[in-house]
Parts: C-alpha cells; sequence; structure tokens
C-alpha cells in the first residue's frame, strides 16, 4: 500500500497527498521514494497537468526519515559499502534535481512546471529538504509546528540536499543555527528567517498553494542558485565576507565539538567545498561527504543509541506482556524539587495529578513551582494562556492522603530516609485503591528493602527520575527482587505518557546511572589527589566529550552529598569499602565549608552571585602539582574507562539486563560521552581486543578498579563485539 495519493482537480494542478497510513507521522521510506517519484513522474510527463502540490493528508507534514532505511542502506551495500550508500545517495539528489528543475529546458530555463510544498504542520529531516527543492514553500499558521533539519543532533547531517540548498539559499551564516545546531522553528519564525516563503491560515493551505502554482511565471521556477552570475549570499568562501564567515565556523565547530564528533566537520566542510563549485557538482561532494558520515563509526553508534534504541525503548521493548496500564490518576508525595517536577511533566501531559506534602502550604509551593515553568513558557510562546490553565488546573496540592483514593500510581518523593519513606507507604496504601502501583523515586535506597513497607511487594517499584525533572529525558525503572510485570508495565506506560526514555534495571546500589557516574567522579578526584594538575582532569574530561569534568559535576551536585552518600556506602560495605582515598579530598572540602556551587565555593571558586570562576587556588597548597604529569591521552582513558567498566560491571551483574539501555540511559541519564553512543558504543569502537590492552595497562598502573572484566576478555578472544553478541537486547545470562 502505498504512503501517497495523486489527484487532478479540475484546473490541471495534481495534488499529491503523504499520508502514511500505518504511522501516525508520515517518515520517509525506500518504498516511499520510489512511489513518490512515480507520481512525480506520472504528473511531470501529464501535458494536462499544469502544476504540482505537494501535501499531507495529516495534521503534520513529515517527521523525517526512517533512520532504520540508512542503516539498511549500509549494511546492505556488501563489499563495497561506501560505493552502496553514495550510490543511494546520489539517487535520492537525483529526484529531488528532478523536482527542482520540473522539466524545463536547459538553454532556454522555460517550460518548467511549478512545484509547491504545502506543510500543515511539522516538517522535519527529509520532510524539509522535500520543501527546499520545490518552487516555494507554505506553512499553515499552526503554532506548534517545528520545521527544521535536527539531524547533526543524532550525528548525522542532512545528506538529501538540505545542506547545499539552506546554506545557498541563506548563505553560511545564516544557515548555521540550522544546519550546524538543528534548530527547530515554528512556521512564523521559520518565514522570518528565509526557512519558507509564505505562512498562510491552515484552512487556505492548499487553496493558496495551488493559486501560487496557476499564477507563477518562468523566472519563479529557476532557483538563485541555477540562474546566471549567482553569488553564495554573505559570501563565498574566497571573499572577504566569507573568510570570515568560515573561519569562525571551523573555530565554533572544533570549539563547541572539541573535535571528536564527525558530524558537524563534515558538514562544514560539504558547504565549504559545495560554495565554490555549480550546484550538481556540491550535490555529489555532499553525498561523499555524507557517505563517509554514514559509514564513521561514531555516527553509526549515535544512531544507533540516539535514534534507534532510544525509539525503541520508548515504544516498549522491553515492556512485559502486560493489559495496557495507561495512568489515570496520580499522587505524587513530597512536593520538594523532584515531587514538583513530577506533578508538573505529568500535568502537561493530561495527567490528573494528587499532590501531597507534610502541610497546605508546602504542597501549594510544589504547585507553584509548575505555575512558575508555565509562564515561563507562556512568556516565550512556548505555550497558549489556555494550556496553562489547563495543565495546572490538573494538579491538586494538599496535605490530605485521602485524596490518594482514586489514584492508579503513586510515585513517593519525599526525603530520602527510610523510616519516612516507609511511613509514607503505609499511609498510602491505607488510602489507595488496591490495584494501585506503588513507586518509590529515591536515588540510593534499595526497592526491595522499600518494599518490605509494602502491603504487596509485586505492586512496588522504582521510578527513578533525574534532575531537573523537567529538562532530563531518562527515567530508570527499577525492579525490587518481588516487582511483578505489571508494575513494570505500569512504569513504562507512565513514562511513556509522559514521553520520557525509560530503562528498566535490577535493584542493586545506586542502580544503574549513579553506580556509573560516581567512579567517574571519583576517578577524578583520585588523580588530584595524586598530583594531576586539575585543569587538565577536566580539559581532558571534555575533550573526550563529556558534557562536565568530574570536578565540575561533584560541584554542581554538592560535595555534603557526596560526603553524606560516601558515608552510608561506607557504613553499608565495611572493610570492603574501597575509595577511603577519595573521601579524604571530599571531606576535607566539605570541613572547609566548600561544598559546591550552591555555596558558592567547591573544587571551583565562584563569585558573589555564584559564577564561576575557575578552579580554586587552594587545591594546590592541600595537593600539590606533581612535576611530571600523565599524558592527555592516559586521563581521558582513565575518566571514560572508569565509568565504562562499571557500567560491564552492571551488565555482568545481572543489574543491566540490555546494554541497549545501558547505553541510551548513559548518555541521557549523565552525559557519557555522545558521540560514542554509550558505553558499550565506545567499547565496541575501540574493538574489545584494544580494550582489554587499555584495562589491563591501567590495572598496573592504578590498581584492581581497572580490572579487565572477563566478558570483555572473553569477547576479545572471540573477536566479537558488544552489539554483535547483544545488540538484539538480550541479556548475559540468556546469551
Ligand atoms: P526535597 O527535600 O526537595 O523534597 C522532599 C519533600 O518531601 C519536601 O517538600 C518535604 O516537605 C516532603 N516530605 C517529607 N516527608 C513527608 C511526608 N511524610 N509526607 C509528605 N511529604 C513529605 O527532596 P528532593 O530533592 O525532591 O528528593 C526527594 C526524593 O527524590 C529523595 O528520595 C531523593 O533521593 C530522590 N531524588 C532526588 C534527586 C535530586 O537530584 N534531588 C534525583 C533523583 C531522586
Amino acid at each position: 500500500m502505498t504512503d501517497f495519493s495523486y489527484e487532478v482537480d479540475q484546473d490541471g494542478v495534481a495534488v499529491i497527498t503523504w499520508d502514511a497510513k500505518s504511522r501516525s507521522m508520515n517518515v520517509m521510506t525506500r518504498e516511499g521514494f520510489v512511489d513518490l517519484e512515480a507520481l512525480f513522474d506520472r504528473a511531470l510527463g501529464d501535458a494536462d497537468v499544469k502544476g504540482i502540490v505537494l501535501t499531507s493528508g495529516k495534521s503534520t507534514f513529515a517527521g523525517g526519515m526512517d533512520l532504520n532505511v540508512l542503516a539498511r542502506m549500509r549494511d546492505e551495500a556488501g563489499a563495497d559499502p561506501a560505493r552502496g550508500i553514495f550510490d543511494g545517495v546520489m539517487k535520492i539528489h537525483a529526484f529531488l534535481r528532478k523536482i527542482e528543475t520540473a522539466g524545463r529546458d536547459p538553454k532556454t530555463q522555460k517550460g518548467a512546471k511549478p512545484i509547491a510544498a504545502a506543510l500543515p504542520g511539522t516538517a522535519l529531516g527529509i520532510g524539509f529538504e522535500l520543501p527546499l527543492a520545490c518552487h516555494r514553500i507554505f506553512a499553515a499558521d499552526n503554532p506548534k509546528a517545528k520545521i527544521g533539519l535536527p539531524e547533526i543532533k543524532v550525528g548525522l547531517f542532512p545528506g538529501a540536499g538540505g545542506t547545499t540548498r539552506l546554506s545557498r539559499k541563506l548563505g553560511a551564516m545564516a544557515a548555521a543555527p540550522w544546519l550546524l545546531e538543528g534548530n527547530l522553528a515554528d512556521p512564523a519564525r521559520a518565514k522570518a528567517a528565509g526557512l519558507i516563503d509564505e505562512v498562510v491560515p491552515a484552512e487556505d493551505l492548499l487553496g493558496k498553494a495551488k493559486e501560487w502554482v496557476l499564477s507563477a511565471s518562468d523566472g519563479d521556477l529557476v532557483k538563485p542558485w541555477d540562474q546566471k552570475g549567482w553569488k553564495m549570499p554573505g559570501g563565498a568562501p574566497y571573499s572577504h565576507a566569507g573568510f570570515m564567515t568560515f573561519v569562525g565556523a571551523s573555530a565554533m565547530v572544533n570549539g563547541k565539538t572539541k573535535g571528536v564528533y564527525p558530524a558537524p566537520k563534515a558538514l562544514l566542510s560539504a558547504v565549504y567545498e559545495g560554495a565554490m563549485v555549480p550546484f550538481d557538482t556540491a550535490l555529489k561532494i555532499e553525498a561523499r561527504w555524507f557517505t563517509g558520515i554514514l559509514l564513521n563509526p561514531s555516527s553509526t553508534a549515535m544512531i544507533r543509541s540516539l535514534f534507534v534504541n532510544k525509539e525503541a525503548l520508548e515504544k516498549g521493548a522491553n515492556r512485559p506482556d502486560a493489559p495496557d496500564q495507561t495512568v489515570k490518576k496520580l499522587g505524587v508525595i513530597g512536593a520538594g524539587m523532584m515531587g514538583a517536577g513530577i506533578a508538573h511533566v505529568s500535568a502537561l501531559t493530561g495527567i490528573e495529578v494528587v499532590l501531597i506534602d507534610r502541610d497546605q502550604e508546602a504542597a501549594d509551593k510544589g504547585k507553584a513551582h509548575s505555575q512558575g515553568l508555565m509562564d515561563k513558557a507562556v512568556g516565550r510562546k512556548k505555550m497558549t494562556e489556555e494550556a496553562r490553565e489547563k495543565a495546572l488546573s490538573l494538579i491538586t496540592p494538599t496535605p490530605d492522603y485521602a485524596a490518594l483514593n482514586d489514584c492508579d500510581l503513586v510515585v513517593e518523593a519525599v526525603f530520602e530516609d527510610p523510616k519516612v519513606k516507609e511511613e509514607t507507604t503505609r499511609k498510602a496504601e491505607a488510602e489507595l485503591p488496591e490495584t494501585a502501583i506503588f513507586a518509590t523515586n529515591t536515588s540510593t535506597l534499595p526497592i526491595t528493602e522499600l518494599a518490605k513497607a509494602s502491603r504487596s511487594a509485586e505492586d512496588f517499584i522504582g521510578i527513578h527520575f533525574f534532575s531537573p525533572v523537567d529538562r532530563m529525558l531518562l527515567v530508570e525503572i527499577i525492579k525490587g527482587a518481588k516487582t511483578g510485570d505489571r508494575a513494570v508495565a505500569k512504569a513504562l506506560d507512565f513514562v511513556r505518557q509522559i514521553r520520557k526514555t525509560p530503562i528498566v534495571v535490577n535493584d542493586s546500589r545506586f542502580f544503574y546511572a549513579n553506580r556509573c557516574i560516581f567512579p567517574y567522579i571519583n576517578e577524578g578526584v583520585r588523580m588530584l589527589k595524586a598530583g594531576v594538575e586539575p585543569a587538565l582532569i577536566e580539559n581532558a574530561a571534555r575533550l573526550v566529550g563529556m558534557p562536565l569534568g568530574p570536578l565540575q559535576l561533584i560541584d554542581e551536585v554538592a560535595i555534603d552529598l557526596g560526603a553524606k552518600i560516601a558515608r552510608a556506602t561506607k557504613a553499608a560495605m565495611g572493610d570492603a569499602y574501597p575509595d577511603d582515598d577519595v573521601d579524604e579530598v571530599i571531606f576535607w572540602l566539605e570541613g572547609e565549608g566548600r561544598i559546591g556551587r550552591k555555596a558558592k565555593a567547591g573544587f571551583y571558586a565562584y563569585d558573589e552571585k555564584g559564577k564561576r570562576l575557575g578552579l580554586w587556588d587552594g587545591l594546590g597548597e592541600k595537593y600539590p602539582v606533581a612535576a611530571e604529569q600523565p599524558d592527555l591521552s592516559e586521563v581521558e582513558e582513565r575518566l571514560l574507562m572508569s565509568q565504562t567498566l562499571e557500567a560491564v560491571r552492571a551488565f555482568e551483574d545481572g543489574v543491566l539486563l540490555d546494554i541497549r539501555e545501558g547505553d541510551v540511559g548513559a548518555i541521557l541519564g549523565w552525559g557519557f560521552a555522545p558521540w560514542t553512543g554509550g558505553p558499550f558504543g565506545w567499547l565496541d569502537i575501540i574493538g574489545a581486543e584494544k580494550a582489554v590492552e587499555i584495562c589491563d595497562r591501567l590495572t598496573g598502573l592504578y590498581g584492581e578498579r581497572f580490572k579487565t572484566p572477563d566478558l570483555l576478555r572473553d569477547l576479545a578472544a572471540a573477536g566479537d563485539s558488544f552489539y554483535g553478541r547483544f545488540g538484539d537486547g538480550r541479556a548475559l545470562a540468556a546469551a
């Protein structure tokens, strides 16, 4: 069944309507390209057709390309993947170029059929590259619509002509935010920026597009770059302005990517080289760079984690077989930082919420947090006043637990104290319906222990959010020893409702995300104590793609919280506790009152307003910098490997059940160098053999914490990879 329909009206305008029957949003597939090209051929070849309008049968135009198609294109290209991908991409270029030239005579530049794109709503990726090949782009005045080219965010760049067309349409400088940052705009902003040509009332969309098609002149149908004497807006590379632009852009890209992300650099090269040659050659250049990116292991890993697997997890790849558990009414207990955030994101997606705290004032404060965030969104025109009123009306703040009597899910976010949590569980369950699921947002307390206070350990689960809740996409779902399938399904259905990404892990100390982030912080602190230049530690972290260095990270989280967790962990582990050397530094700073950003003093110095100034001088007095410093690459390896090994151990221990969750969770949960596609992605990029070599070397130098996991050694011996063996989501035990 085709995703496109074709109709010619009485005025001779052919309307091609994209409406993928099996999906809520149009997504371009391989078959889609073939079908769409056939319809354009039909319209261009029919003498009775005067022009063409490309539109959508949905409220949106298209969400982009099915990235699985690109992955398949690469996998199927066999012995010469570069050739296979390049030829495939050039075919797409030829098709879009056919739309752009629309049958005109290359000599006279006359005789083309006008082609307009009519976008009822969101148009992303190929969904915007196709319109860019048309002669005029109309969009409905739909403020919810998003228009743009977000490919860069998953490690790609627009490879169906979007890079070449948009840079030529706007100039390299003006195109940069859209191409290099993947910014998206609503129709009004898209028009102001020159991305599209017209914004019209939704009900007039098709009429206006047809009207234009019937009145367009030959001159309207020749793109500026196909006209004689065309010059790149804002200056070609070898002009004064162009020189400034490209030198600046190159520096900016390197500054932002630290050289570890290949796509922005390739994109810039395609624009730079393409700007100096005729359009068709520029497309060929774009295709070459794009092929290089598709074959780059980093891009492959990013697409896999940030697109394919992220989506698979969101769609419930690891959901147990249980009836629909959509949440109708949610109870949130504890209206502090986390509880207020959870209530907020739930109400935003239309879930009714009872928000409980110890007294009315505290509960109201939680709701006020949501009001504040929504007011900001309204101020920025990201939300309408009606939508705000509707969402706010869904939150009922109260100290009265009886209000939980018709909730089907509760998320508890009271103080991190087992006694308070146990009492809260009992009080809440006394009011809740029998079938309700009880979830705790604890970050450190074992779920299995907390479940003992519940009337039904089967219906008790961990739903661990990250701070700030409104911005962090990951939610870690933790199964206690007795947690049942219905509770897991409930948690997953809830996470889907609030449009976040779930991972499901087993119960163990610090679950998955926190378990991996602590060794990273600890490794940074250990190096500092051993005399490694603090700036080297922090810069190495950023150069290897971490968003924050380990010392900055613990300043942000709070050093006293780190110290509290360290004391509790030591008390629980006794002699086996391995981090006394780290604690020496942390306890010293805590004693000095330098507990991080909130105190405007920590590993870093801050001004009175809390602005971070630089690493604190006092560190060097206590822990003098050693005369001999390690290589940058060794510091990078230590920082990345400390987290990665913990992820592998979590998988070996059966805490992590699926490496796809391990990778997606690492990037979304704590910002693990996204260019790697996650810790398992990174190990596959460097290869198991090399990873073993690094671990063996680091173990010799720094001790058992770098001990090579058996699984890694086994993969190296077998010449295997993590994704080769576990990429389908199988757990280690079942391998
Ligand atoms: P918070 O101190 O900001 O909020 C806790 C709230 O619970 C307070 O408003 C308090 O009045 C209320 N409360 C305490 N006892 C109560 C009771 N018996 N009944 C009703 N309300 C009660 O703490 P937070 O940072 O929001 O953390 C809450 C939970 O979330 C903790 O378990 C914490 O470990 C976990 N968590 C925190 C973070 C984070 O970054 N802060 C991240 C993930 C998970």
